[in-house]
């Protein structure tokens, strides 16, 4: 640039060569020396050693550089040389310009150079502060625009010659380069400032994810989550409230108003529903973001907000769930801190973290309920009866002078029984056979049903073989009478095994299993009978399990790997393919992993599941073309049980070399969920595998299970996105914030995002708009068997 106007200059006719290059010499130095100046002057300090040093060697009268101010959009001076700077880096009495205004506003307008040698002539001629004769005015472009004007005025006519043109020109462009390099700095400032907001932003939701998990008390959350909201969102009054279930009154657990002194303890009856902001929040379930003019409006043209101050500005975000509907609420009184949607992003993230806790509290303890008793009965179950055991042993230890027995009873011909009338029946004869049983026994005695037809009873303070023998008979025989449901008489009996604790044996599992074994030994001696515990005369009866099944399956390989295609959601190019088992059941045709899988994760059958699966993605990978560096993956899905298994990594790893595989195509897909059955065997593993070089996947993220912090700890690639949000990302606020969130932080974690589940292509548009990479979903492609991936496979 400076180069190119130097021999511009140095074509200059009219001056001699002598003459011409010692003018171009000073010049080109003094341009050297300002362009090394720039970056440590600011733009004034270096208009006014243009207009000082550089301006005096041209025999200028006078020289103007006008800048463009950004905010009224009017030319304005900056800096002279001349009559119009009498001293010091000030311009006296300066003048403004409108663009078009003028020469220097013609310049400005037109961005080209203007020279006017007889300004007699000239209508436009602008007198500021002496008349002269002739003119030069020459634009400073930045990027297309004009930021400004260089303008000099001379007294004699026709005094600017082409040489004075480029130097004004060179001028300019200094300028113009000064004003990039300070406008790229403002711009990096501003990036700055907004990088940290948004690490702060990220920070924030990072610490209000892990509330859930490190909060006791729903009190405690409440009060960390005003913490760390106040980081980001300073307000004088923060609080969250609650509808009752019969919408009579508003509740606000946690109230906290710095106008009102701090804490304060309010609730809002329904009568007064209807003057209440928060009220009208709960009941609409709609944010809500409200500025100074809106809410006067509001307190003028309706009910609301005729009580109490009115706020500047007021944020509120409510949560629905299927227990619960409340919000959170924020309010300033000062017009200095107004709340922006940004605001709106934060707290819906918070309202719906804290709606997630609330549900869990409270299913925790439906759970703690269920956990411990039989749905149909409401017998406490194997785990309770199990406790309670425990607890009679303690007893029995310390004061061995009371007998304990542990009775375990299996209805005769139950399997018949329901096969031939079908559950209901079953589940009707069960409740009446326990209400019978139950009958029999005393306060301190515990019935349990261990599952399908087997109870047991615990009996302590018995004193004589005589009486549990007595009792056990009962308890045949009130088994034994007919049962009538439905119109249908059925006849079933109970064979009864009865352990005593003793010195030999006072460990509950043992106890059990002695009892168990006796009841069977009744069973095997003809039914409807009881027997002891150490009464044995020599056979033993094998019990066969329900997960032979699965056992027969796995050995036969009904098994099938079916593969759903992954793909990049910009390009629509197949990436690779989950693994996703399907069960060839010989009778029941194609069996779908959700009704099986689970019982395979009881019966610990899933681990060899895991590894059938594993074996057959890398047989499918080896027969594939992977040469390249796009030949696709495939995801295999581990349950948490393999994953706590301590040699996962080294026998994916024999496998991958036994295959003769890039470690690269063969992912491993974890759930949250598994991952907490044994998080530093888990740890361990994934790191294992991640340094082996096979990616990490950690599949229905976002379902609330796992605390973020894990995801730091973890070595994970991608993140795939559960497929509740995906459905109602378009359709929910919350939804489309939770990606959204979800998005930001994996990728602040330099981890990848999938989607899965994309069924419909407004979905699709919106997990794009967010930043999500790949997908999976009906809309593309189901999961298909191995022939068809196949084709996808050649690429
Ligand atoms: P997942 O890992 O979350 O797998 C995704 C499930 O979503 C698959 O169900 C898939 O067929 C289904 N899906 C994919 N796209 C869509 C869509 O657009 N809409 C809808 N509605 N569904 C879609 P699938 O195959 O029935 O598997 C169910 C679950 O069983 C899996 O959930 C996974 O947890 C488990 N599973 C499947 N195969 C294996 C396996 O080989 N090993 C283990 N440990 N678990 C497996
Ligand atoms: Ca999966
Ligand atoms: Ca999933």
């Amino acid at each position: 640039m400076q180069r190119a106007l130097y021999s511009h200059l140095a074509s200059e006719q009219g001056d001699s060569p002598e003459d011409s290059l010692r003018s171009n010499q000073h010049l080109s130095a003094l341009i050297r020396f300002v362009t090394s100046a720039i970056d440590v002057v600011s733009v004034d300090e270096l208009l006014w050693l243009l207009t000082g040093d550089v301006v005096a060697d041209l025999g200028f009268e006078d020289c103007i550089i006008y800048l463009v101010d950004p905010t009224t959009g009017k030319l304005v001076q900056r800096a002279a040389y001349g009559p119009k700077n009498r001293g010091g880096h000030e311009v006296t009495d300066p003048i403004e310009l409108d663009f078009d205004q003028g020469i220097v506003g013609r310049c400005a307008r037109t961005q080209a150079t203007i020279l006017i040698d007889d300004l007699s002539s000239e209508r436009d001629y602008v007198v500021d502060d002496a008349v002269r004769a002739s003119e030069l005015a020459v634009p400073i472009l930045h990027e297309g625009h004009t930021v400004g004007v260089i303008d000099s005025e001379h007294s004699s006519v026709g005094f600017y010659t082409r040489q004075h043109i480029g130097t004004l020109q060179a001028l300019a462009s200094i300028i113009s380069t000064k004003y990039a390099k300070g406008r790229t700095l403002d711009e990096l400032r501003d990036t700055i400032t907004e990088l940290e907001e948004s690490r702060l932003l990220q920070q924030a939701l990072f610490d209000i994810a892990e509330l859930t998990h490190t909060t006791p008390t729903l009190d405690d959350f409440y009060q960390r989550m005003h913490e760390i909201v106040g980081r980001l969102i300073p307000s004088d009054a923060l609080f969250v409230c609650i509808m009752a279930a019969d919408n009579s009154v508003l509740a606000f657990p946690y109230c906290y108003d710095a106008t009102a002194g701090g804490y304060v303890d309010i609730e809002i009856p329904s009568e007064r529903f209807a003057s209440s902001l928060a009220a009208q929040l709960v009941l609409s379930g709609k944010a809500r973001l409200l500025q100074q003019e809106e809410i006067s409006e509001l307190a003028r043209t309706s009910l609301v907000l005729r009580e109490g101050d009115i706020p500047f500005s007021w944020l509120g975000v409510p949560f629905v769930n299927e227990d619960v509907r409340g919000g959170i609420v924020v309010q300033n009184m000062q017009s200095s801190s107004a709340f922006s949607s940004t605001d709106l992003d934060l707290l819906t993230y918070a309202a719906r973290q804290l709606s997630i806790t609330i549900t869990r509290r409270q299913k925790d303890a439906a759970l703690r309920y269920q956990a411990l008793h039989d749905e149909l009965t409401g017998l406490p179950n194997r785990l309770l009866f199990g406790d309670r055991l425990e607890h009679a042993l303690e007893r029995y230890k310390r004061d061995r002078s009371r007998e304990l027995a542990v009775m375990f009873l299996d209805l005769d011909r139950f399997k018949l029984i329901n096969d031939a009338y079908g559950h209901s029946i079953g589940d009707q004869l069960l409740t009446e056979v326990s209400a019978r049983i139950e009958k029999c026994l005393r306060g301190v005695d515990t019935l349990s049903r261990l599952g399908g037809d087997e109870f047991a009873i615990l009996l302590e303070d018995v004193q004589t073989d005589g009486e549990m023998e007595a009792l056990a008979q009962r308890i045949i025989e009130v088994v034994g009478e007919p049962v009538v449901l439905e119109g249908v008489v059925l006849n079933t009996s109970a064979s009864v095994g009865i352990a005593k604790a003793s010195d030999d044996c006072d460990v509950a599992d043992e106890l059990m299993k002695l009892a168990d074994n006796a009841m069977y030994r009744a069973k095997a001696r003809g039914k409807a009978r009881f027997d002891f515990s150490g009464r044995e005369d020599g056979t033993f009866i094998n019990v066969l399990r329900i997960e032979q099944e699965i056992a027969d399956a796995l050995r036969r390989e009904e098994f099938d790997l079916y593969l759903q295609p992954v793909l990049s959601l910009k390009t629509r190019v197949v990436q690779g393919f989950e693994a996703l088992i399907r069960w060839k059941h010989p009778a029941r045709g194609l069996v779908m992993p959700d009704s099986f899988i689970d019982v395979a994760e009881k019966s610990g059958q899933i681990t060899e599941i895991d590894d059938y699966m594993l074996e057959r993605a890398a047989r499918v990978l080896s027969a594939w073309p992977q040469a390249d560096e796009h030949a696709p993956y495939i995801n295999v899905n581990l349950s948490g049980n393999s994953l706590s298994l301590p040699n996962l990594a080294s026998s994916v790893s024999n496998l991958v070399q036994r295959h003769g595989l890039d470690p690269q195509r063969l992912a491993i897909e974890i759930t949250e969920r598994a991952l907490i059955i044994s998080i530093d065997q888990a740890r361990e593993n994934l790191q294992a595998l991640k340094n082996y070089g096979c990616p990490i996947v950690l599949d229905d993220f976002g379902t609330g299970y796992s605390s973020l912090s894990y995801l730091q700890q973890l070595p994970i690639d991608v993140v795939k996105i559960d497929r509740s949000f995906v459905s109602t990302v378009q359709s929910s606020h919350t939804s489309h914030s939770v990606v959204k969130a979800i998005v930001s932080l994996a990728h602040t974690l330099e981890m990848q995002c999938l989607a899965e589940g994309i069924e419909q292509p407004e979905q699709e548009a919106t997990l794009i708009e967010l930043g999500v990479e790949l997908a999976q979903g009906f809309r593309y492609f189901p999961p298909m068997p191995l022939a068809e991936a196949f084709h996808f496979a050649q690429r």
